[in-house]
């Protein structure tokens, strides 16, 4: 088959789109015909090499898939020949504490699928049937495709970690990113008010279509001044920071007393300065989020399902494109996901 993959670490000259082995199946494990997968950012780290990770080379790129189940392994039987499936590529040993109480996502040997293992981004990929969704039915590929993992992130981070409930004001820094345009789908499904910032007025434009109530450019307007006049000096109950070093402070000043923030990533950079002193005087909570557990994904999928929660989809590349479509994400031009079409 053909795949999109690396033989070495480094920048995107380093990825390929070449012929390698069909992966084979084992037991418990589902072979499934790709029909589309989706690029997230963690691509461009798996590229670039993660600290501690040493990957078997080379190595196929790629979390999120939808496709056709094209054959199944001993002890997978849940699934028949040409079923529409989709990707959950949280991997978890099912037998440390974490895993005995449902909490896949702090499992200690947690990992997840084109991170430490073969990827998606190729014609065809091998997963436990564990991981596996049936498709609802008048779901498309490429929307599962977009689905699963930036969804289930966003669902975790706020229902479980931060309890969003009705009539919160929830803000997310640098709208447009996978993870933040989902987050910003279940503010609103959940009855919240989403406060959005961006560098890109087109950007704004899309998450203010998405059903954003306030946005905000960053390179413009004082967002902080701004949040604590929409909000009567209160600030906001939750803040989702994906951003890290360029918002982090940010966040710290846009809560309200006892406020949340909430962190899944550091795009910008692991290391911020910090206020402690509003930490403590404000009674922040800070929680951090991976994720999500197998129910967690599960609640995801159904409203998927339920047509309550849908992917927003900037472009689709052809699979054999994909390294084009990389340089793209890289570029952060993209409002939500992008997708690789086989
Ligand atoms: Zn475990």
């Amino acid at each position: 088959m053909k795949a999109l993959l690396i033989h070495q670490h480094g920048g995107l000259e380093q990825v390929r789109f070449e012929e390698i082995d069909n992966p084979e199946v084992g037991p418990g494990l589902v072979r499934v015909k790709t029909k589309a997968t989706s690029l997230n950012h963690l691509d461009l780290h798996v590229v670039r090499g993660l600290p501690g990770r040493d990957l078997a080379m080379p190595h196929i790129l790629g979390s999120d898939g939808a496709g056709l189940v094209d054959e199944t392994g001993e002890e997978a039987n849940r699934f028949s020949i040409g079923d529409r499936v989709m990707l959950n590529a949280v991997l978890s040993c099912g037998k440390c504490e974490f895993c005995m109480e449902g909490q896949h996502s702090l499992c200690i040997k947690l990992h997840l699928v084109g991170e430490n293992s073969g990827g998606t981004h190729g014609e065809y990929f091998v997963v436990p049937e564990a991981n596996l969704r049936k498709i609802p039915a008048q779901v498309v590929f490429e929307e599962a495709a977009a689905f699963s993992l930036v969804f289930q992130t966003a669902w975790r981070m706020l229902k479980t970690r931060t309890h969003i409930r009705p009539g919160d004001d929830v803000f997310i820094h640098g709208i447009g990113s996978g993870v933040s345009t989902a987050a910003l789908k279940i503010v609103k499904l959940s009855g919240g008010r989403v406060f959005a910032s961006s560098s890109s007025d087109e950007k704004l434009k899309q998450a203010h279509q998405a059903g954003a109530d306030f946005c905000y450019n960053y390179t413009k307007t004082d967002v902080v001044q701004e949040v604590l006049g929409a909000t009567g000096k209160r600030g906001v109950d939750i803040v989702v920071d994906t951003v890290g070093d360029a918002t982090w402070l940010q966040s710290i000043q846009l809560a309200r007393k006892g406020g949340k923030i909430v962190t899944c990533g550091a795009t910008s950079g692991p290391n911020p300065k910090t206020e402690i002193r509003l930490i403590f005087w404000k009674q922040l909570e800070i929680l951090g989020s991976t994720m999500s557990n197998q129910r967690e994904y599960d609640e995801v999928v159904a409203l998927l399902g339920q047509e309550k929660l849908k992917p927003v989809i900037d472009r689709t590349f052809p699979l054999s494109e994909g390294k084009k479509a990389l340089e793209y994400l890289q570029e952060q031009k993209q409002f939500g996901k992008v997708v690789l079409v086989a």
